[in-house]
């Protein structure tokens, strides 16, 4: 193996031993070294816990392509691979997993029969002993020299994914520099979780190749980390020196283990997230001053409560098919040690926020994020707890050509069906469409100040008056209280946000939410799956 490194950023050089104590992160400029497969399996596994797999296999030149064996021998002396991936079975914090890791120092990684076949068997073995499965990705692509043996390797990786998967395992990949071709069209981007180290290249077709195709320039950032969660294929990008800490996260949340490792324990292991909480300034008298004052930036956002009722949220971003919508933020997080998926509708702490994150009106893609996290917490049996808060959803020329209403209705039904628990909590302004979305709960809970309606006070006025001014006089008719909405069936618990005439803190309705969701957790936990979903079902049926 190289013993000497030079960084490509700032070209100071360095040894092995300095680059290893750093994870392969330039000590000078934070550059990211490619890892060596090895040195890659040090930072994840706990000492001495790996065991390789399948090591054995190398490849025999089947197609008796010119000059494929002596590149196969040169790879395997530089390197001392014998093929450009390395699987097996490793513990992280005391947890096992099955991981194969790529070797961009082989070929560029490429995928040849044995990389293909070392990754399937390894995918296999993994599904038999009930392992979750890490997969280090890197890659140029297919390895040409294989030919269409080699393009078979995309078919079989992907096929066996999909068993794993039904299964009920975890399978997640974290995409490295450079992941490319026919591997991100196959196991790369199959992952439940699918993270990337930050600048990694990561796309299908090569730059080279679009640029002579298209005749253009392409894009600054494009086909990189960045460029990919921005546009929803990914779900975050993770820093190295955090890597084992979020992969851990993601081992412990994806199975039954929370129920022996305590909260404390976790907590330990990953440091807490989340933001610092603005003051609670908001004050509110008549329905139609409900309103205003959801509106204005200084009501609570919906991550504060998140912040502060959770151990630990972690957000998972995209909906792997277009951009990562920012009005909707999801992800898993810990309550009392218990993993669960949580949705929200998010309209940011300050209008620089808030304009970033859309005011909180969704597009289509936030639509489809959530239906992604709903169907991943189903999966891994855990339940959805979704805090809403929307004038409601986008409606512009984009949101109508990326189908805002099939996204809706998509999400409508798959709630109907889900057989995991599902709790919605109304924190302020629950427009129309685009909060139903969201709020197909077992129960729908709602803060005493908040509002739910049909439509804005003002388009009601508008549609049944012809005057938008008269919206105060709309709010008093609209039966969109918490109180009014309780009367109807349409809500099962109000949250107090006064108590005695005076405004509890951001604290207090935080500790009372907590205390109410793990009641509510219990109560679930007594039913069987086909029951959650009848009685959602029945509730709604029978509006
Ligand atoms: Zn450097």
């Amino acid at each position: 193996m190289q013993n000497q490194y030079t960084c490509k950023c700032c070209g100071r050089t360095w040894d092995l031993s300095d680059l290893r104590r750093k994870r392969f992160i330039c000590p000078e400029c934070g550059y990211y070294f490619r890892i060596p497969a090895r040195e890659r399996i040090r930072t994840v596994c706990d000492r001495g816990t790996f065991e390789e797999w399948f090591g054995d296999m190398t490849t025999t030149n089947r197609l008796n392509h010119e000059g494929y064996d002596e590149k196969l021998e040169k790879a395997k002396e530089a390197t001392g691979l014998n093929e450009a991936v390395i699987t097996g079975k490793g513990e992280m914090f005391g947890s096992p997993f099955a991981l194969a890791v790529c070797d961009s120092n082989f070929l560029m990684g490429s995928m040849g029969y044995v990389v293909g076949e070392k990754i399937t068997r390894m995918i296999e073995r993994a599904t038999d002993e009930k392992l979750p499965v890490f997969v280090f990705c890197c890659s140029g692509g297919a390895r040409m020299q294989e030919g269409l043996i080699s393009l078979m390797q995309m078919e079989k990786t992907a096929a066996a994914v999909a068993r794993h998967g039904q299964a009920g395992l975890l399978y997640c990949t974290i995409l490295t520099d450079p992941t490319m071709g026919g591997v991100t069209a196959s196991f790369a981007m199959l992952g439940d979780v699918i993270a990337a180290e930050p600048g990694a290249e990561i796309g299908f077709a090569g730059k080279r190749v679009i640029r002579q195709t298209i005749g253009e320039e392409l894009p600054h950032g494009f086909q990189t980390a960045e460029f990919m969660e921005k546009h929803g294929m990914i779900d975050g990008i993770v820093e190295r020196r955090v890597m084992k800490k979020v992969l851990f996260f993601m081992l412990h949340s994806h199975s039954d283990r929370y129920k022996t490792t305590g909260a404390e324990n976790i907590r330990e292991i990953i440091s807490k997230s989340g933001a610092n909480p603005p003051l609670f300034k908001s004050e509110t008298k008549s329905k139609w001053e409900k309103v205003r004052s959801i509106r204005s930036s200084d009501f609570v956002p919906t991550m504060t409560y998140i912040s502060k009722i959770f151990d630990i949220f972690i957000e998972l971003k995209g909906d792997r098919k277009y951009r990562d919508d920012r009005s909707v933020v999801g992800g898993i997080a810990l309550i009392d040690g218990r993993p669960v998926t949580v949705i929200t509708e998010y309209r940011g702490y300050d209008i620089k926020e808030a304009v970033e994150r859309n005011f909180g009106m969704p597009m289509p893609e936030g639509y489809r994020k959530s239906y992604r996290l709903m169907k991943q917490a189903e999966k891994f049996n855990r339940p959805i707890i979704t805090f809403i808060n929307t004038p409601g959803a986008y409606c512009g020329v984009g949101a109508e050509e990326r189908g805002q209403g099939e996204a809706i209705a998509q999400n409508l039904q798959l709630m109907s069906t889900l057989k995991v628990p599902v709790l919605a909590i109304i924190v302020g302004e629950a427009g129309s469409g685009g909060a139903l979305a969201l709020a197909v709960g077992n129960e729908v809970w709602m803060f005493e100040n908040a509002i739910y309606s049909i439509l804005t006070p003002e388009g009601f006025a508008s549609i049944l008056w012809k005057d938008a001014s008269r919206a105060e006089e709309a709010a008093e008719k609209m039966h969109i209280s918490a109180g009014d909405l309780i009367k109807l069936g349409i809500v099962d618990k109000v949250v107090p946000e006064q108590e005695n005439g005076n405004k509890k803190s951001i604290d207090e309705i935080s500790a009372y939410l907590k205390d109410s969701i793990l009641n509510f957790l219990d109560e679930m936990d007594k039913k069987s799956p086909d029951d959650i979903v009848e009685e959602r079902y029945k509730r709604f049926r029978n509006m």
